[in-house]
């Protein structure tokens, strides 16, 4: 496997970031919001993400997996990994790289909702709208990309691919 081409370069990734940023700091001045990571995918995008927010706020990741070892989701979503922050009564924005089908963003939100969370909000760095399965949409979005496999900046083929600084499209 190799990667066929270029979807998104590095430069319109943190451009792009750096507007998402800008978007939830307005938004979240004044909530101290709790960023929850879902692994591992989004471990590039939190970070990048979170560093274009300038106000208080605290971190948490989850672990959710859908996908087995291919290219298409198995459609049964496991925890993998809880948050330990005590969610009542705060603002939460899950981070997460990439919405497809949905069912793991579903997953995860039905999850976080049953903690009592004063809001929740979704943003994704990545939106295939083509094959989404699950009634559910992000609230910030950073690219709506075709309904391609895409690895890099977070996201892998049989968990390689993952430190790729851009995003790209896998031959098939
Ligand atoms: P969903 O449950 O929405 O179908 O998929 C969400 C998860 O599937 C993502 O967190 C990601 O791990 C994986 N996924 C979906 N589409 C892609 C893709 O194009 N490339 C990669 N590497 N993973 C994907």
């Amino acid at each position: 496997m190799e990667i066929e081409r270029v979807l998104l370069t590095q430069e319109q990734l943190q451009t792009r970031i750096a507007e998402l940023g800008a978007a939830l700091s307005a938004d979240y001045a004044d909530k101290t919001p709790v960023f929850i990571g879902v692994l591992k995918g989004a471990v590039h995008f939190f970070t990048d993400l979170t560093l274009q927010f300038p106000h208080p706020c605290q971190y948490d990741f989850i672990g959710a997996s859908s996908y087995g070892d291919g290219t298409q989701s198995s459609g049964q979503v496991k925890l993998t990994k809880d948050v330990m922050t005590d969610l009542q009564g705060r603002h939460v924005i899950i981070v997460e790289d990439i919405l497809d089908t949905g069912l793991t963003l579903r997953f995860v939100t039905d999850w976080l909702r049953s903690k009592g969370p004063a809001s929740l909000k979704l943003c994704v760095l990545l939106d295939k709208p083509e094959r989404r399965k699950a009634k559910l949409s992000a609230d910030y979005i950073g690219f709506t990309i075709p309904n391609e496999f895409v690895v890099g900046y977070g996201l892998d083929y049989q968990e390689l691919y993952r430190n790729l600084p851009y995003v790209g499209v896998l031959k098939p």
